[in-house]
């Protein structure tokens, strides 16, 4: 089942949500019950709680004036950890309540009698409970009472949050409840590549002209033989689903390996027509569209409105079947795969690896830092550069996910070198999404401090230098950066974005200056002016810089000249796996010792 993706905790977080989800006609029937329960049992509080890990609501009340509280604050808490009635006769003579803010301080609560709301799967989401000021006995006969009325409670409930996720024509989950699956295997952070298709079987107008002539009943019908007909016909397995969701109008969540494609769903439709009354049959054309998607790479609403969007041109078109855009759809697909690849690799930390190519003094060839660069051994398509598969995870969160191994895996270096002469800062590609995220620099110090490393030896390589001047959260996140000790760099100056006074409002410690910028020296005269007065005007702004992609030694030259500082390129080194590096430093370092 697709809802079932995190098991037991997963359904309960799931239930819990749909309690605690506000819902005013919904708490106006609750407090009807608790009025029930107090007029029923004689005692004159009453209320229904939910309680989640750490709070717990109260969703109506009756003499209780309390509306949230901690868990642990909870009297009801007792009830829903033993999952069985607790019934307190005096509160004060009860270890677990004598000591209880609610007891002895306002209102001063001295009987409690609470029962377990627990839904059909035997999942306890709350109580009902009754509480007086005065002490009470409590009858087996009352007790039962209570119990039923929690059964109500929770009856109630189940069927409220049926009806509101379910068609009631057809008894399929309804659109709410695809949007809600949808955001739900986002929120459960589910990466499998799925496949939307949208089904037109009856379209609206022809179904209102239908029922202008025929009345409405033998349109609901024919819509409930469709939502029989369609599993019958498609036989979907068990981690399908289907939808109505608009009157005629179906959708199916499926894998998208599956079999059930558009193309394949309105072919087995093909020529199905339905009784709408004694001797009138009508022929139902069936259209569909398709969308593929990586859960939360889009929102739900946006996923279902690409299904419909294909599903438009299919009838516009006049074709049976069609995928959202479908001119860019093969290699879209592609990329689909290719980043569910990423994921699955970075989950189990397979074919993934980094390389590191060495910045050096310009003035003397020394080793000054290394770049951590990633790579990717694809199971099936061989090394992929990072040029492929770097864009296509920065449109999705994957290059979070993809930031954090980097990160992870350099600091694991760092600790492997710590006991070698290698004492050299490592940077890394970081995106702005990343460390405009709240508390990023706190987060990166506390896995250095844990290293035991100091933050210099890390350094954060960013790009993107217009969204981040557009991002109050992204210039913070680069001033805690800095404070923390992190050296940042600016990647890539000179192409695009690179208006010089602007820098000024990031704290840049390194400014790179791009390949591009580099492997024109040697030919051509505009690009040596050019190069030389922005290395000129970042020196005298205090910046170190760095020159990428020197291939070279008439550009070493050049650039020595010119006055930059450091340098990165296949002239020093490749980017090299970790045994060559080693080697490769090793043997400047005997370079620098006998000549
Ligand atoms: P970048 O950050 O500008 O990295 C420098 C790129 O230039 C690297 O390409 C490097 O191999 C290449 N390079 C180095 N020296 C020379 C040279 O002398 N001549 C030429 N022609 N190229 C040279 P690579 O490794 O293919 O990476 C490409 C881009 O992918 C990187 O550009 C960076 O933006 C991104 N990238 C690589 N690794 C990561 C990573 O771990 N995380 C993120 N977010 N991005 C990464
Ligand atoms: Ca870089
Ligand atoms: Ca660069």
């Amino acid at each position: 089942m697709l809802m079932n993706l995190g098991g037991d905790e997963s359904r309960r977080i799931k239930a819990l949500q749909a309690l605690l989800a506000p819902d005013e006609s919904r708490d106006e029937v609750l407090r009807k019950f608790v009025q029930l329960a107090s007029q029923a049992l004689g005692i004159p509080g009453s209320f229904i709680s939910v309680l989640d890990d750490e709070h717990q609501f109260v969703r109506a009340s009756r003499n209780f004036d309390l509306k949230e509280s901690s868990r642990d604050d909870s009297l009801c808490r007792h009830v829903v950890d033993s999952d069985i009635p607790v019934v307190v006769p005096d509160t004060l003579h009860d270890p677990r309540f004598s000591t209880h803010p609610l007891i002895i301080g306002e209102p001063f609560i001295r009987f409690y009698a609470g029962v377990p709301l627990k839904n059909r799967e035997r999942i306890v989401l709350g109580t009902l409970c009754v509480t007086d000021t005065r002490p009470h006995t409590f009858s087996t006969e009352q007790l039962a009472t209570l119990k039923l009325l929690g059964e109500l409670v929770m009856s109630f409930l189940e069927a409220w949050h049926a009806a509101s996720f379910t068609d009631v024509v057809t008894g399929l989950p309804n659109r709410q409840r695809l949007i809600r699956d949808l955001q739900f295997l986002a929120a459960a952070g589910d990466t499998t590549l799925r496949r939307l298709v949208l089904i037109d079987c009856i379209d609206m107008p022809r179904a209102y002209e239908l029922a202008r002539s025929m009345g409405m009943l033998p349109v609901e019908n024919l819509l409930k033989d469709m939502a029989t007909l369609l599993p019958l016909r498609l036989r979907p397995g068990v981690d399908d689903r289907i939808y109505t969701v608009a009157t005629g109008r179906f959708a199916i969540l499926t894998g998208a390996k599956s079999r059930l494609s558009a193309s394949y769903v309105a072919t087995v439709l093909q020529g199905i027509s339905a009784d709408l009354e004694e001797g009138i049959s009508v022929e139902l054309t069936a259209y569909t569209g398709e969308t593929a998607f990586m859960p939360g790479s889009f929102s739900a609403q946006e996923i279902l409105r690409q299904g419909v969007s294909a599903l438009h041109e299919a009838i516009g078109q006049g074709v049976s079947a069609m995928s959202f855009n479908e001119s860019f759809d093969a290699s879209r697909t592609e990329d689909f795969l290719l980043m569910n690849d990423l994921a699955v690799a970075l989950e189990k930390n397979e074919g993934l690896y980094l390389v590191y190519q060495p910045k050096v003094c310009l003035q003397t060839g020394v080793p000054l830092g290394l770049e951590a660069l990633i790579r990717w051994k694809h199971p099936t398509r061989g090394e992929l550069s990072p040029a492929m598969f770097i864009p296509l995870a920065s449109q999705t969160n994957l290059v979070s996910a993809l930031t954090e191994w980097v990160i992870n895996s350099v600091i694991a270096q760092q600790k492997a070198w710590r006991s070698t002469t290698i004492r050299l800062p490592v940077s890394v590609n970081v995106s702005e999404m990343d460390f405009a995220r709240e508390g990023y620099a706190d987060y990166l110090e506390d896995k250095m401090i844990k290293a035991g490393l100091p933050t210099a030896l890390l350094g954060i390589e960013c790009m993107e230098t217009e969204s981040i001047l557009e991002s109050p959260a992204a210039l913070k996140g680069l001033e805690m950066l800095k404070q923390r000790g992190f050296a940042l760099s600016l990647d890539d100056f000179g192409i695009g974005y690179s208006n010089i006074s602007y820098l000024r409002r990031m704290p840049l410690d390194v400014i790179k200056l791009d390949k591009s910028l580099i492997s024109e020296l040697s030919s051509d005269t505009a690009s040596r002016i050019i190069a030389r007065s922005i290395i000129k005007m970042l020196k005298d702004l205090d910046y170190t810089v760095l020159a990428e992609g020197v291939e070279n030694a008439e550009i070493v030259s050049t650039l020595r000249q010119y006055g930059c500082d450091q340098a990165q390129g296949f002239f020093y080194s490749k980017p090299l796996p970790v045994e060559e590096l080693q080697s490769w430093l090793s043997w400047k370092l005997r370079d620098r010792l006998y000549g």
